[in-house]
């Protein structure tokens, strides 16, 4: 830091104070050069701050990126899913939520995230893990998001027989196992 004085290089801190919101740090220093001192406010980093999220009744916790990736991995039970694949889909989230300008992130934006990458994805592991994240209730819940994702596929003709396959799957997803063991 350079002197104000003498216009040196050279100083040594004799005191550091955050304020008390946290974001502004103000330093006493001492000219190494011609003794004086004089005082500094810097910003601090927002980048060094911890990312936490803010959990649908008001409590916070640390951002941990494992939660999202257990969360997706669940969804995607027996689909042609790579590890690889979802592991790229955390990193991406991951990297947005810390380059972002909030340190403090809901639950819901983050859900909604993982939402929208595996509807680009697979539209079941899209289904099951909105199932999971909105809590459906009823048998109309997952009626809405699967004419959602059917609606989707048939604007985008290009697509139209994978998301078919994909929301025929969806409806049997329950049968599937029991359709296997009858099956000659
Ligand atoms: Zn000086």
């Amino acid at each position: 830091m350079r002197c104000p004085f003498c216009k040196a290089n050279n100083d040594k801190v004799i005191d550091s104070r955050e304020s008390t919101d946290a974001v502004m740090i103000r330093r006493r220093r001492e000219c190494v050069g011609c003794g004086r001192r004089f005082t500094t406010r810097e910003r601090i980093d927002e980048m060094d701050m911890p990312l936490r999220v803010i959990k649908r009744d008001d409590t916070r916790q640390s951002f941990e990126r494992r939660k999202i990736l257990s969360g997706m991995i669940s969804a995607c039970q027996k689909r042609a899913i790579s590890m690889q694949d979802l592991e790229e889909i955390t990193q991406r989230i991951e990297e947005k939520l810390l380059d972002g300008p909030e340190r403090e992130v809901s639950s819901r934006v983050i859900g909604n995230m993982v939402m929208k990458e595996l509807k680009k994805l697979d539209k079941v592991a899209y289904v099951r893990f909105a199932s999971v994240y909105k809590n459906f209730e009823s048998p109309e819940d997952f009626a809405e998001i699967a004419g959602e994702v059917i609606a989707d596929s048939k604007e985008k003709p290009a697509k139209s027989k994978r998301t078919a396959k994909a929301s025929a799957d969806a409806r049997g997803a329950s049968g599937a196992d029991a359709a296997e063991s009858v099956a000659p």
